[in-house]
């Protein structure tokens, strides 16, 4: 056990309430798993980390932990809470490069998951297990959704994601991928070919515009295209990000270590307001990035973005400054306003009524998961909007459970 893990396992107090775990969405074990630690049975914790949370290894690294356990530590209030994430991840770690897995497959028992993210892993881990024959339909040449294609390797190492493609060919998962559900392969396709149940966990990867002149030039991406292959995108020296959210931050810091010398991000409230966690507007800073706040975008040009100054009045409206106009030089322009559901699945569909959708074009389910579409489930971002992959892991755990009684029931 490394020093800083050790001192911070040391440091927990066991509390009988344990607010860490209560504040954590999927309720991570971690008083347990520190005290099974601390006695020297490492495997032992990591066990019940995996059991509850499959993904551990990774929540561990990239939740804002300061939202969920850590904000929850009885040491917070003196802004000094224990290192959960690290510990976590340590534990975790361990035990997933120690398992290994013989496959228990039932052929009658067929599942297709569509989405191999958060949501999708942690289904096709808890069903195969139990024995359930999963196939994962994966648009991407590789598993893992944003896990591989959004956050960068700085934040969260893709070995990391191979470690699990590896663990599920061991479980008898089937992969294929790029192959997209939907204008191909339907839905009824796979309950004509005795998928017993569908899990479509497909995230939100259509990125929202701007709707400002100079949108499509050629100078200009949206943030989730250029995270999935940064390498492909000539940006030139000075970069523009739009936005304000963590994503904005993870193409910032990605441009910057990509070559760019300068990258600025555009935020049109203040820093306090800010979706992104502090943490990474600090790492952001170190790394380079500069800030601009108070600034809306309203054209984009071949050489640069014209943003006009806003400010917010006494009940926190956005207003803009007339004639406060601004040309910002950039080479090139990046736009992070966050992203929405694809629809190729739905409107794949007979009716695009079979699989109903919120106004925000997101999947309705009830609180078991279930769509209404017989024998079709879904959870994570599809259905929640953008979130974090502790609560596409938290809400898959609930779909997996009403997938597993839903197949039994059918038998
Ligand atoms: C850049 C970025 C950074 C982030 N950083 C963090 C972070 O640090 N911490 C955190 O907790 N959360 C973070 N998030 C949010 C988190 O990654 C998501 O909430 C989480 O990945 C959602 O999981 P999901 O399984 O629902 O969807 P996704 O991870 O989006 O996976 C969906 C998968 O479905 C596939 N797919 C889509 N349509 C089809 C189709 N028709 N057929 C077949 N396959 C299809 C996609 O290719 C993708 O692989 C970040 C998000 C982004 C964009």
């Amino acid at each position: 056990m490394s020093t800083h893990i050790h001192t911070e396992t040391k440091r927990c107090l066991q509390c009988k309430t344990a607010p860490c775990e209560s504040g954590c969405p999927v309720n991570t074990p971690i008083k347990e798993a520190i005290r099974l630690a601390k006695e020297n049975k490492l495997y032992e914790a990591g066990e019940l980390l995996f059991n509850n949370n499959p993904l551990s290894v990774i929540t561990g690294l990239i939740c804002p932990h300061e939202d969920f356990c850590e904000g929850h530590c009885v040491f917070n209030a003196k802004n000094n809470s224990i290192n959960i994430g690290a510990i976590e991840h340590y534990i975790s770690e361990y035990y997933i490069n120690k398992i290994s897995f013989e496959p228990k497959i039932d052929k009658t028992k067929k599942v297709a998951i569509v989405g191999s993210g958060p949501a999708g892993l942690t289904v096709a881990i808890i069903l195969a297990r139990k024995g359930y024959d999963i196939t994962i339909f994966e648009s991407h040449d590789k598993i893992g959704g944003i896990l591989r294609f959004g956050i960068p390797e700085f934040r969260l190492p893709k070995k990391i994601i191979d470690r699990y493609q590896e663990l599920l060919f061991q479980l008898g998962v089937k992969i294929r991928p790029n192959t997209i559900v939907g204008p191909v392969i339907s839905i009824n396709d796979l309950f004509r070919d005795n998928y017993k149940a569908v899990f479509i966990a497909t995230g939100v990867w259509r990125p929202r515009k701007l709707d400002v002149e100079g949108e499509s030039l050629g100078n200009v991406f949206y943030a989730i295209d250029y995270l999935r292959n940064p390498e492909n995108h000539h940006l030139g020296e000075r970069v523009s990000v739009i936005g304000g959210g963590n994503v904005a931050l993870d193409v910032a810091r990605t441009a910057i270590r990509k070559g760019a010398k300068e990258v600025v991000l555009f935020y049109r409230r203040s820093e306090k307001d800010m979706p992104s966690s502090q943490h990474e507007i600090d790492y952001a800073k170190m790394d380079g990035v500069q800030f601009e706040f108070y600034r809306a975008p309203k054209k984009i040009t071949d050489s640069c973005v014209y943003f006009i100054k806003t400010q917010v009045d006494s009940d926190n409206n956005l207003i803009e400054i007339p004639g406060t106009e601004i040309c910002y030089d950039a080479d090139s322009v990046i736009i992070s306003v966050s992203q929405k559901p694809q629809r190729n699945i739905v409107d794949s569909l007979e009716s695009n009524d079979q699989i109903k959708l919120n106004k925000f074009g997101l999947i309705t389910i009830d609180n078991t998961g279930k769509t209404s579409m017989e024998g079709v489930f879904a959870s994570g971002d599809v259905v929640s909007g953008a979130k974090t992959v502790v609560e596409a892991v938290a809400s898959a755990k609930i779909a997996a459970n009403t997938i597993d009684e839903y197949v039994k029931s059918q038998e």
